[in-house]
């Protein structure tokens, strides 16, 4: 299992290519890289810290740190919903309003796989569905994410992927 400090030099070596940047609170900073580890060691995978998955893994596959929902909220907000991630501009700013959740209700309630699902059904609210090549990961976006959040396969090994 991954030590904290080796888990946050794979995320920055990561972020780094992705030209992101962590919070500049180093208290805030432990506390989630914490969380984090503490996760993946209850659940084998890296669930976000300040939201509550299921425990399986096809159902919390959006919320996945970094989750589905980063990229958005930090081009909206300065930051991810934790914080861990932050834009540019975020060390410039003293006061930052709180991110609201931009994961769906429904996710929550029925998981991430039945909600792809249920968009692949019924042909409405489509997000795409890309399918990660190399591990098989899926996620329902508007594109697929620059890196794997399960292998870190590149942006371009995602392929859309028809849900039945
Ligand atoms: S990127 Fe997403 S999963 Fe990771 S800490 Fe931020 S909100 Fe949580």
């Amino acid at each position: 299992m991954r030590t904290i400090e080796e888990m946050f030099l794979e995320m920055k070596k990561i972020a780094d290519e992705e030209g992101y940047m962590f919070t500049p609170n180093k208290e805030e900073l432990d506390s989630i890289l914490a969380g984090l580890r503490e996760n993946e060691q209850r659940y084998g995978y890296p669930l976000c810290p300040c939201r509550i998955g299921s425990g399986e893994l096809a159902k919390d596959m959006d919320i996945i740190c970094p989750c589905n929902y980063r990229d958005a909220d930090i081009a909206e907000f300065g930051s991810c919903l934790c914080t861990l991630y932050v834009g540019g501009e975020w060390g410039n700013t003293k006061a930052h309003e709180p991110v609201p959740e931009r994961r769906a209700q429904e996710n929550f309630i029925k998981g991430y796989q039945a909600i792809m699902e249920q968009k692949g059904a019924g042909g409405k609210d489509m997000a795409e569905v890309y399918r990660c090549t190399v591990c098989g990961y899926l996620c329902a976006r508007d594109e697929p994410p620059e890196l794997c959040p399960i292998c870190r396969a590149k942006k371009e090994r995602f392929e859309k992927f028809g849900m039945k």
